[in-house]
Protein backbone atom coordinates (compact mmCIF):
# COMPACT_ATOMS: atom_id res chain seq x y z
CA UNK A 1 0.00 0.00 0.00
CA UNK A 2 0.82 3.27 -0.47
CA UNK A 3 1.15 5.34 2.27
CA UNK A 4 0.91 8.85 3.47
CA UNK A 5 1.45 8.66 7.25
CA UNK A 6 2.85 5.89 9.28
CA UNK A 7 1.81 5.36 12.68
CA UNK A 8 3.60 3.24 15.16
CA UNK A 9 1.46 2.08 18.11
CA UNK A 10 -1.80 1.27 18.23
CA UNK A 11 -2.93 2.26 21.12
CA UNK A 12 -5.78 5.14 21.74
CA UNK A 13 -2.82 8.09 20.56
CA UNK A 14 -1.86 6.24 17.14
CA UNK A 15 -5.54 5.49 16.49
CA UNK A 16 -6.96 8.72 17.21
CA UNK A 17 -4.45 10.14 14.95
CA UNK A 18 -4.91 7.31 12.21
CA UNK A 19 -8.61 7.70 12.62
CA UNK A 20 -8.53 11.71 12.14
CA UNK A 21 -6.42 11.23 9.32
CA UNK A 22 -8.03 8.99 7.34
CA UNK A 23 -11.49 10.34 8.06
CA UNK A 24 -10.75 13.77 7.72
CA UNK A 25 -7.36 14.77 5.44
CA UNK A 26 -8.30 11.95 3.40
CA UNK A 27 -4.89 9.76 4.11
CA UNK A 28 -3.92 6.67 3.67
CA UNK A 29 -2.36 5.35 6.82
CA UNK A 30 -0.37 2.92 7.89
CA UNK A 31 -0.70 1.69 11.44
CA UNK A 32 2.21 -0.68 13.13
CA UNK A 33 2.01 -2.56 16.34
CA UNK A 34 4.69 -4.93 17.78
CA UNK A 35 2.31 -6.37 19.75
CA UNK A 36 -0.31 -9.25 18.21
CA UNK A 37 -3.51 -6.56 19.02
CA UNK A 38 -4.43 -3.32 18.88
CA UNK A 39 -5.39 -0.95 21.61
CA UNK A 40 -2.25 -0.68 23.51
CA UNK A 41 -2.43 -1.04 27.07
CA UNK A 42 -6.44 -0.05 26.99
CA UNK A 43 -6.69 -3.91 25.29
CA UNK A 44 -9.51 -6.35 26.60
CA UNK A 45 -10.94 -9.71 26.12
CA UNK A 46 -13.75 -12.19 26.91
CA UNK A 47 -12.40 -14.67 29.48
CA UNK A 48 -14.08 -17.90 28.27
CA UNK A 49 -13.95 -19.80 31.29
CA UNK A 50 -16.45 -17.06 33.21
CA UNK A 51 -17.82 -14.97 30.58
CA UNK A 52 -16.39 -11.82 32.24
CA UNK A 53 -14.03 -9.16 29.96
CA UNK A 54 -10.46 -8.99 31.57
CA UNK A 55 -8.23 -5.74 31.01
CA UNK A 56 -4.82 -7.72 29.86
CA UNK A 57 -2.82 -4.73 30.91
CA UNK A 58 -4.38 -3.65 34.44
CA UNK A 59 -8.04 -1.90 34.72
CA UNK A 60 -8.91 0.81 32.69
CA UNK A 61 -11.64 3.16 34.07
CA UNK A 62 -12.66 5.81 31.57
CA UNK A 63 -13.32 9.45 32.86
CA UNK A 64 -13.19 12.85 31.46
CA UNK A 65 -13.92 16.69 31.52
CA UNK A 66 -13.21 17.31 27.95
CA UNK A 67 -16.30 17.98 26.15
CA UNK A 68 -14.71 17.30 22.70
CA UNK A 69 -12.94 14.20 23.94
CA UNK A 70 -16.11 12.70 25.56
CA UNK A 71 -18.03 13.61 22.02
CA UNK A 72 -15.17 12.01 20.36
CA UNK A 73 -15.22 8.82 21.83
CA UNK A 74 -19.07 8.32 21.48
CA UNK A 75 -18.52 8.63 17.79
CA UNK A 76 -16.96 4.66 18.46
CA UNK A 77 -19.09 3.71 21.66
CA UNK A 78 -21.62 4.18 24.26
CA UNK A 79 -21.04 3.85 27.63
CA UNK A 80 -22.31 2.73 30.24
CA UNK A 81 -23.28 4.29 33.92
CA UNK A 82 -20.40 2.96 36.13
CA UNK A 83 -18.88 4.85 38.73
CA UNK A 84 -15.67 3.95 39.97
CA UNK A 85 -15.17 2.98 43.35
CA UNK A 86 -11.41 2.13 45.38
CA UNK A 87 -11.34 0.68 48.68
CA UNK A 88 -8.20 -0.18 50.62
CA UNK A 89 -7.59 -3.00 52.94
CA UNK A 90 -4.98 -2.03 55.98
CA UNK A 91 -4.00 -4.18 58.65
CA UNK A 92 -6.83 -6.29 58.18
CA UNK A 93 -9.78 -3.14 58.42
CA UNK A 94 -11.13 -1.77 54.85
CA UNK A 95 -11.45 2.15 54.45
CA UNK A 96 -13.28 3.56 51.52
CA UNK A 97 -11.13 5.81 48.84
CA UNK A 98 -9.94 8.18 47.90
CA UNK A 99 -9.49 9.57 51.71
CA UNK A 100 -12.44 11.06 52.32
CA UNK A 101 -14.90 11.90 55.80
CA UNK A 102 -15.61 7.86 55.58
CA UNK A 103 -11.58 7.36 55.70
CA UNK A 104 -10.86 9.65 58.58
CA UNK A 105 -13.92 8.66 60.83
CA UNK A 106 -13.16 5.11 60.22
CA UNK A 107 -9.19 5.41 60.47
CA UNK A 108 -9.51 7.50 63.42
CA UNK A 109 -12.56 5.47 65.46
CA UNK A 110 -15.07 8.15 65.73
CA UNK A 111 -17.71 10.76 64.28
CA UNK A 112 -16.41 13.92 62.50
CA UNK A 113 -18.34 16.70 61.50
CA UNK A 114 -16.56 18.40 57.98
CA UNK A 115 -15.60 21.52 60.06
CA UNK A 116 -13.98 19.03 62.78
CA UNK A 117 -12.24 16.98 60.25
CA UNK A 118 -11.22 19.88 58.51
CA UNK A 119 -9.55 21.27 61.75
CA UNK A 120 -7.69 17.62 62.75
CA UNK A 121 -6.25 17.50 59.09
CA UNK A 122 -4.94 20.96 59.12
CA UNK A 123 -3.31 20.78 62.58
CA UNK A 124 -1.44 17.41 61.66
CA UNK A 125 -0.99 18.37 58.06
CA UNK A 126 1.26 21.82 59.54
CA UNK A 127 4.41 20.30 59.70
CA UNK A 128 5.08 20.85 56.06
CA UNK A 129 5.22 24.64 54.91
CA UNK A 130 6.88 24.28 51.34
CA UNK A 131 6.61 20.49 49.79
CA UNK A 132 8.76 19.45 47.23
CA UNK A 133 8.49 15.83 46.92
CA UNK A 134 5.46 13.20 46.95
CA UNK A 135 5.86 12.40 50.84
CA UNK A 136 5.78 16.34 51.61
CA UNK A 137 2.87 16.99 49.42
CA UNK A 138 1.09 13.63 51.19
CA UNK A 139 1.83 15.15 54.43
CA UNK A 140 0.85 18.86 53.66
CA UNK A 141 -2.79 17.81 52.50
CA UNK A 142 -3.61 14.95 54.57
CA UNK A 143 -0.93 14.80 57.72
CA UNK A 144 1.19 12.36 58.73
CA UNK A 145 -0.67 9.64 60.43
CA UNK A 146 -3.57 8.98 57.12
CA UNK A 147 -0.45 9.57 54.99
CA UNK A 148 1.45 6.45 56.88
CA UNK A 149 -1.21 4.38 56.62
CA UNK A 150 -2.96 4.61 53.15
CA UNK A 151 -0.11 6.35 50.89
CA UNK A 152 3.48 5.65 52.39
CA UNK A 153 3.87 1.67 51.88
CA UNK A 154 1.42 1.48 49.00
CA UNK A 155 3.58 4.26 47.22
CA UNK A 156 6.58 2.25 47.85
CA UNK A 157 5.12 -1.01 46.53
CA UNK A 158 3.78 0.95 43.45
CA UNK A 159 6.95 2.94 42.13
CA UNK A 160 10.13 0.65 43.91
CA UNK A 161 11.11 4.54 44.81
CA UNK A 162 11.55 6.16 48.27
CA UNK A 163 8.41 8.60 48.39
CA UNK A 164 10.87 11.08 49.25
CA UNK A 165 12.50 11.00 45.52
CA UNK A 166 9.34 11.21 43.83
CA UNK A 167 7.54 13.90 42.17
CA UNK A 168 4.85 15.98 44.18
CA UNK A 169 2.28 15.71 41.37
CA UNK A 170 1.51 11.72 41.34
CA UNK A 171 0.03 12.39 44.30
CA UNK A 172 -2.35 15.61 43.68
CA UNK A 173 -4.12 12.59 41.54
CA UNK A 174 -5.64 11.90 44.55
CA UNK A 175 -8.01 13.86 45.96
CA UNK A 176 -8.77 14.48 49.33
CA UNK A 177 -12.77 15.15 50.41
CA UNK A 178 -14.25 16.51 53.57
CA UNK A 179 -17.69 14.79 52.99
CA UNK A 180 -18.66 10.98 52.94
CA UNK A 181 -18.35 11.14 48.44
CA UNK A 182 -16.40 7.95 47.94
CA UNK A 183 -16.21 8.51 44.07
CA UNK A 184 -13.18 8.06 42.91
CA UNK A 185 -12.33 10.40 40.10
CA UNK A 186 -13.95 13.99 39.64
CA UNK A 187 -14.95 14.25 36.27
CA UNK A 188 -18.02 14.93 34.23
CA UNK A 189 -18.00 12.37 32.44
CA UNK A 190 -17.10 8.71 33.50
CA UNK A 191 -18.21 5.07 32.26
CA UNK A 192 -17.40 1.82 30.40
CA UNK A 193 -17.49 0.98 26.52
CA UNK A 194 -20.53 -1.04 26.58
CA UNK A 195 -19.14 -3.83 24.55
CA UNK A 196 -15.87 -3.67 25.72
CA UNK A 197 -12.85 -2.06 24.83
CA UNK A 198 -11.48 -3.58 22.09
CA UNK A 199 -14.45 -3.47 19.87
CA UNK A 200 -14.52 0.21 21.02
CA UNK A 201 -11.10 0.51 19.00
CA UNK A 202 -11.63 -1.99 16.45
CA UNK A 203 -14.08 1.17 15.33
CA UNK A 204 -11.58 3.15 15.25
CA UNK A 205 -9.24 1.05 13.15
CA UNK A 206 -12.44 0.39 11.23
CA UNK A 207 -11.58 2.72 7.83
CA UNK A 208 -11.01 1.77 4.39
CA UNK A 209 -7.47 3.90 3.91
CA UNK A 210 -6.13 3.07 7.17
CA UNK A 211 -4.01 -0.29 7.10
CA UNK A 212 -3.08 -1.87 10.68
CA UNK A 213 -0.11 -4.88 10.52
CA UNK A 214 0.47 -5.97 13.96
CA UNK A 215 3.48 -7.86 15.21
CA UNK A 216 5.81 -5.37 13.95
CA UNK A 217 8.29 -3.18 15.22
CA UNK A 218 8.54 0.20 13.53
CA UNK A 219 12.35 0.07 14.46
CA UNK A 220 13.05 -2.95 12.25
CA UNK A 221 10.98 -0.61 9.18
CA UNK A 222 12.14 2.66 9.82
CA UNK A 223 15.42 2.45 7.55
CA UNK A 224 12.58 2.21 4.39
CA UNK A 225 10.43 5.00 5.24
CA UNK A 226 13.19 7.40 6.48
CA UNK A 227 12.65 10.96 5.12
CA UNK A 228 10.18 9.42 2.61
CA UNK A 229 7.22 8.93 4.54
CA UNK A 230 6.02 10.87 7.87
CA UNK A 231 6.02 9.31 10.83
CA UNK A 232 3.71 9.44 14.22
CA UNK A 233 5.65 7.41 17.06
CA UNK A 234 4.25 6.47 20.01
CA UNK A 235 6.36 3.83 21.41
CA UNK A 236 9.19 4.51 24.17
CA UNK A 237 11.01 7.60 23.40
CA UNK A 238 14.67 6.52 24.55
CA UNK A 239 14.29 3.21 22.74
CA UNK A 240 13.66 5.15 19.07
CA UNK A 241 17.08 7.05 19.95
CA UNK A 242 19.33 3.85 20.64
CA UNK A 243 19.44 4.66 24.34
CA UNK A 244 21.55 7.27 23.06
CA UNK A 245 21.02 9.96 26.60
CA UNK A 246 20.58 6.54 28.85
CA UNK A 247 17.82 4.93 29.85
CA UNK A 248 14.57 6.79 31.29
CA UNK A 249 13.19 4.81 34.45
CA UNK A 250 10.03 3.04 33.96
CA UNK A 251 7.97 0.64 35.78
CA UNK A 252 6.24 -2.67 35.13
CA UNK A 253 3.82 -4.43 36.23
CA UNK A 254 3.81 -8.31 36.37
CA UNK A 255 0.00 -9.57 36.48
CA UNK A 256 -1.13 -12.58 38.07
CA UNK A 257 -4.55 -13.94 37.04
CA UNK A 258 -6.69 -16.31 38.42
CA UNK A 259 -10.31 -18.01 38.04
CA UNK A 260 -11.52 -19.07 41.19
CA UNK A 261 -14.39 -21.60 42.12
CA UNK A 262 -16.86 -18.29 43.74
CA UNK A 263 -19.52 -16.34 42.09
CA UNK A 264 -17.71 -13.10 43.82
CA UNK A 265 -14.61 -12.68 45.55
CA UNK A 266 -14.07 -9.48 47.01
CA UNK A 267 -17.37 -7.25 46.70
CA UNK A 268 -16.08 -4.35 44.85
CA UNK A 269 -14.10 -4.02 41.68
CA UNK A 270 -10.74 -2.84 42.85
CA UNK A 271 -9.45 -3.22 46.65
CA UNK A 272 -6.16 -1.61 47.41
CA UNK A 273 -3.70 -3.35 49.37
CA UNK A 274 -1.82 -0.21 51.73
CA UNK A 275 0.37 -2.65 54.11
CA UNK A 276 4.18 -2.70 52.85
CA UNK A 277 4.35 -6.55 53.51
CA UNK A 278 1.39 -7.58 51.07
CA UNK A 279 3.54 -8.08 47.81
CA UNK A 280 0.90 -6.78 45.52
CA UNK A 281 -1.07 -3.25 45.53
CA UNK A 282 -4.29 -4.41 44.57
CA UNK A 283 -6.78 -7.19 43.41
CA UNK A 284 -8.93 -6.20 40.24
CA UNK A 285 -12.29 -8.67 40.11
CA UNK A 286 -13.15 -7.65 36.83
CA UNK A 287 -17.14 -9.03 36.77
CA UNK A 288 -18.23 -6.25 39.20
CA UNK A 289 -16.94 -3.50 35.92
CA UNK A 290 -20.38 -4.96 34.12
CA UNK A 291 -22.80 -5.80 36.77
CA UNK A 292 -25.28 -4.93 33.59
CA UNK A 293 -23.44 -7.89 31.91
CA UNK A 294 -24.40 -10.18 35.18
CA UNK A 295 -26.74 -13.13 33.11
CA UNK A 296 -23.52 -13.43 30.68
CA UNK A 297 -21.47 -14.39 33.68
CA UNK A 298 -20.49 -17.60 34.88
CA UNK A 299 -22.45 -17.72 38.36
CA UNK A 300 -19.89 -19.42 40.38
CA UNK A 301 -16.69 -18.41 38.58
CA UNK A 302 -14.94 -15.07 39.27
CA UNK A 303 -11.56 -13.89 37.47
CA UNK A 304 -9.18 -11.59 39.81
CA UNK A 305 -6.10 -10.32 38.42
CA UNK A 306 -3.22 -9.09 41.30
CA UNK A 307 -0.93 -6.19 40.67
CA UNK A 308 2.76 -6.67 41.43
CA UNK A 309 4.77 -3.51 40.16
CA UNK A 310 8.74 -3.48 39.73
CA UNK A 311 11.51 -1.60 37.90
CA UNK A 312 11.41 -1.86 34.24
CA UNK A 313 14.50 -3.39 32.48
CA UNK A 314 14.98 -3.26 28.82
CA UNK A 315 12.74 -5.63 27.32
CA UNK A 316 9.92 -5.47 30.22
CA UNK A 317 6.79 -3.58 29.08
CA UNK A 318 7.39 0.32 30.00
CA UNK A 319 3.94 0.91 31.76
CA UNK A 320 4.73 4.30 34.44
CA UNK A 321 7.27 6.79 33.86
CA UNK A 322 9.21 6.94 36.57
CA UNK A 323 10.02 10.43 36.46
CA UNK A 324 12.87 11.35 38.59
CA UNK A 325 15.01 14.24 38.94
CA UNK A 326 17.84 12.34 36.72
CA UNK A 327 14.77 11.17 34.66
CA UNK A 328 13.45 14.57 33.84
CA UNK A 329 17.28 15.59 32.85
CA UNK A 330 17.43 13.14 30.69
CA UNK A 331 13.99 13.64 29.01
CA UNK A 332 15.15 17.01 27.86
CA UNK A 333 18.25 15.76 26.30
CA UNK A 334 15.92 13.69 24.46
CA UNK A 335 13.43 16.13 23.83
CA UNK A 336 16.41 17.97 22.14
CA UNK A 337 17.32 15.22 19.98
CA UNK A 338 13.24 14.57 19.15
CA UNK A 339 13.40 18.35 17.56
CA UNK A 340 16.18 17.51 15.02
CA UNK A 341 14.32 14.35 14.39
CA UNK A 342 12.98 15.43 10.29
CA UNK A 343 9.66 14.12 9.87
CA UNK A 344 8.79 12.42 13.06
CA UNK A 345 6.01 13.35 15.61
CA UNK A 346 6.67 11.57 18.78
CA UNK A 347 3.44 11.32 20.94
CA UNK A 348 1.36 9.40 23.81
CA UNK A 349 2.56 8.09 26.63
CA UNK A 350 5.75 6.22 25.91
CA UNK A 351 6.50 8.92 23.12
CA UNK A 352 6.54 11.80 25.41
CA UNK A 353 7.13 10.16 28.51
CA UNK A 354 3.81 11.37 30.49
CA UNK A 355 1.34 9.65 32.52
CA UNK A 356 -1.42 9.88 30.05
CA UNK A 357 -4.93 8.75 31.21
CA UNK A 358 -6.83 7.74 27.83
CA UNK A 359 -8.79 10.18 27.61
CA UNK A 360 -5.57 12.77 27.56
CA UNK A 361 -3.87 10.26 25.05
CA UNK A 362 -7.03 10.84 23.22
CA UNK A 363 -6.85 15.05 23.53
CA UNK A 364 -3.43 15.36 23.02
CA UNK A 365 -3.25 13.20 19.92
CA UNK A 366 -6.83 15.30 18.55
CA UNK A 367 -4.34 18.47 19.56
CA UNK A 368 -1.48 16.86 17.50
CA UNK A 369 -4.18 16.35 14.26
CA UNK A 370 -4.52 20.15 14.35
CA UNK A 371 -1.74 22.00 15.27
CA UNK A 372 1.00 19.54 13.41
CA UNK A 373 -0.70 16.94 10.76
CA UNK A 374 -3.34 19.32 9.19
CA UNK A 375 -1.16 21.86 8.52
CA UNK A 376 1.42 20.05 7.35
CA UNK A 377 -0.98 18.21 5.26
CA UNK A 378 -3.02 20.93 3.94
CA UNK A 379 -0.59 23.50 3.56
CA UNK A 380 2.63 22.12 3.36
CA UNK A 381 4.15 22.97 6.66
CA UNK A 382 7.53 21.36 8.15
CA UNK A 383 6.78 18.74 10.37
CA UNK A 384 9.60 18.83 12.50
CA UNK A 385 8.36 22.17 13.97
CA UNK A 386 8.39 21.26 17.61
CA UNK A 387 9.63 17.52 18.31
CA UNK A 388 7.82 15.65 21.15
CA UNK A 389 4.32 17.07 21.46
CA UNK A 390 3.62 18.48 25.18
P1 LIG B 1 -0.19 2.60 24.65
O1 LIG B 1 -1.58 2.16 24.98
O2 LIG B 1 0.92 2.13 25.51
O3 LIG B 1 0.09 2.16 23.14
C1 LIG B 1 1.36 2.22 22.56
C2 LIG B 1 1.47 1.09 21.56
O4 LIG B 1 2.69 1.25 20.83
C3 LIG B 1 1.54 -0.29 22.20
O5 LIG B 1 0.53 -1.11 21.66
C4 LIG B 1 2.94 -0.80 21.83
O6 LIG B 1 2.96 -2.20 21.58
C5 LIG B 1 3.23 -0.02 20.57
N1 LIG B 1 4.65 0.14 20.27
C6 LIG B 1 5.63 0.56 21.09
N2 LIG B 1 6.80 0.62 20.43
C7 LIG B 1 6.54 0.24 19.16
C8 LIG B 1 7.34 0.10 17.99
N3 LIG B 1 8.65 0.37 18.00
N4 LIG B 1 6.75 -0.32 16.84
C9 LIG B 1 5.43 -0.62 16.81
N5 LIG B 1 4.63 -0.49 17.89
C10 LIG B 1 5.17 -0.05 19.04
N6 LIG B 1 -6.00 5.38 31.64
C11 LIG B 1 -7.24 5.76 32.03
O7 LIG B 1 -7.78 6.71 31.45
N7 LIG B 1 -7.91 5.09 33.03
C12 LIG B 1 -7.37 4.03 33.67
O8 LIG B 1 -8.00 3.46 34.57
C13 LIG B 1 -6.07 3.61 33.30
N8 LIG B 1 -5.49 2.57 33.92
C14 LIG B 1 -4.25 2.16 33.53
C15 LIG B 1 -3.69 1.07 34.17
C16 LIG B 1 -2.43 0.62 33.76
C17 LIG B 1 -1.85 -0.56 34.44
C18 LIG B 1 -1.74 1.28 32.72
C19 LIG B 1 -0.40 0.80 32.27
C20 LIG B 1 -2.29 2.38 32.09
C21 LIG B 1 -3.55 2.84 32.50
N9 LIG B 1 -4.16 3.91 31.87
C22 LIG B 1 -5.41 4.32 32.25
C23 LIG B 1 -3.47 4.67 30.81
C24 LIG B 1 -3.79 4.19 29.42
O9 LIG B 1 -3.35 2.87 29.24
C25 LIG B 1 -3.06 5.14 28.47
O10 LIG B 1 -3.59 6.43 28.58
C26 LIG B 1 -3.18 4.77 27.07
O11 LIG B 1 -2.74 3.45 26.91
C27 LIG B 1 -2.30 5.70 26.26
O12 LIG B 1 -2.32 5.31 24.96
P2 LIG B 1 -1.00 5.36 24.08
O13 LIG B 1 -1.46 5.12 22.71
O14 LIG B 1 -0.23 6.59 24.36
O15 LIG B 1 -0.08 4.18 24.62
N1 LIG C 1 -1.90 5.92 45.99
C1 LIG C 1 -1.65 5.50 47.28
N2 LIG C 1 -2.53 4.65 47.90
C2 LIG C 1 -3.63 4.19 47.28
C3 LIG C 1 -3.89 4.62 45.95
C4 LIG C 1 -3.00 5.48 45.34
O1 LIG C 1 -0.64 5.87 47.86
O2 LIG C 1 -4.39 3.39 47.88
C5 LIG C 1 -0.93 6.85 45.36
C6 LIG C 1 0.18 6.09 44.61
O3 LIG C 1 1.38 6.83 44.75
C7 LIG C 1 -0.31 6.14 43.17
C8 LIG C 1 -1.00 7.51 43.10
O4 LIG C 1 -1.58 7.67 44.39
O5 LIG C 1 0.75 6.05 42.27
C9 LIG C 1 -2.05 7.60 42.01
O6 LIG C 1 -3.03 6.60 42.21
P1 LIG C 1 -3.96 6.03 41.04
O7 LIG C 1 -4.92 5.06 41.63
O8 LIG C 1 -4.49 7.18 40.27
O9 LIG C 1 -2.86 5.26 40.17
P2 LIG C 1 -2.97 4.34 38.87
O10 LIG C 1 -4.35 3.75 38.81
O11 LIG C 1 -2.64 5.21 37.70
O12 LIG C 1 -1.94 3.30 39.10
Amino acid sequence: MNVDLVVAGAGFFGLTVAERCASELGLRVLVLDRRGHIGGNAYSETDPETGVEVHRYGAHLFHTSNERVWEYANRFTAFTGYRHHVYSTFKGRVYPLPINLGTICAYFGRAFTPDEARALIAAQAAEVADPSNLEEKAISLIGRPLYEAFIRGYTAKQWRTDPRDLPAEIITRLPVRYTFDNRYFDDVHEGLPVDGYTAWLERMADHPRIEVRLGTDFLDLRGDTAGNVPVVYTGPLDRYFDYAEGDLGWRTLDFETEVLPTGDFQGTPVMNYADEDVPYTRIHEFRHFHPERRERHHPGKTVIMREYPRAAARGDEPYYPVNTAADRARLLAYRELARREDGVLFGGRLGTYRYLDMHMAIAAALSMVDNRLRPHFAEGARLNSGGVAE
